[in-house]
């Protein structure tokens, strides 16, 4: 339902948390946060107010880094659930996904996935994302994303991150809205404007088709071949 992402030089899980307490009016049933540090995506997710995740993350004092990806989730494929919270990890914890919206073949693509001997820890439609993402690794973070959206029928915004490549957070989205935050030596990933407000007001409005290769001091937008895109910057001109 809500969608945040971080990366610069301050703690992640502080944008993270604030980003989502902003997006909170949508409503949702669970949310979490993954946060890259010391070779490891480390999650931390929760059923229940975003109070019930604060306390997590503030118990896991190693929940520290300066790249990361949060949620708010609004159940529509399992239960409200911690498990079922996103983000969901790949089968050995190599790649972080968030997920708004619905991945329409997600049950051939679990089937596929569980004959290879992919283990499943959530009922979502999202988990098979960051299980394709480990199946489908070529060496190359943006390469291996544009291959497994091709495999995806459905809406979503989606955000990656990788212990493959740990500066750089991958999003995209279709029929479900996305935006980058450009700041200044840090650069801001959110579905929604509010959660960037008060750090920045320069954007990218992401279309379908479009995604965002996102580091601390650079933001490359790519069409799903690879090609660049030229995007103009949105500048926000309303406050929170
Ligand atoms: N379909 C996903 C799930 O049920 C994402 C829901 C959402 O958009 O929050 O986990």
């Amino acid at each position: 339902c809500g969608i945040v992402g971080y990366v610069g030089d301050r703690q992640a899980a502080d944008f993270l948390l604030e980003g989502l307490a902003k997006l909170e009016y949508r409503g949702y049933d669970s949310a979490g946060i993954a946060v890259y540090h010391d070779g490891a995506l480390d999650v931390q997710k929760k059923m229940g107010r975003l109070v019930n995740l604060r306390q997590a993350v503030e118990a896991d004092r190693g929940l520290t880094g300066h790249i990361g990806i949060g949620h708010t989730r609004w159940a529509t494929h399992g239960g409200p659930s911690d498990l079922n919270a996103h983000p969901h990890l790949s089968e050995h914890g190599d790649f972080a996904i968030v997920h708004n919206g619905i991945i329409e073949n997600y049950m051939p693509l679990k089937e596929e996935l569980l004959a290879k001997g992919y283990h499943f820890k959530s009922e979502t439609d999202s988990e098979v994302v960051a299980h394709l993402c480990e199946e489908m690794y070529d060496g190359d973070f943006a390469s291996t994303v544009r291959k497994v959206l091709k495999r995806l029928r459905g809406s979503y915004s989606l955000v990656f991150m990788t212990v493959h490549q740990p500066d750089t957070i991958i999003c995209c989205k279709k029929d479900n809205p996305l935006i980058v935050g450009l700041g200044e030596g840090e650069n801001y990933i959110a579905s929604d404007i509010p959660a960037i407000l008060g750090y920045t007001r320069k954007t990218y409005i992401m279309n379908d088709g479009e995604m965002a290769i996102v580091k601390k001091d650079n933001v490359w937008v790519t069409d799903l071949e690879g090609n660049p895109i030229s995007k103009k910057v949105f500048l926000v001109n309303w406050d929170a």
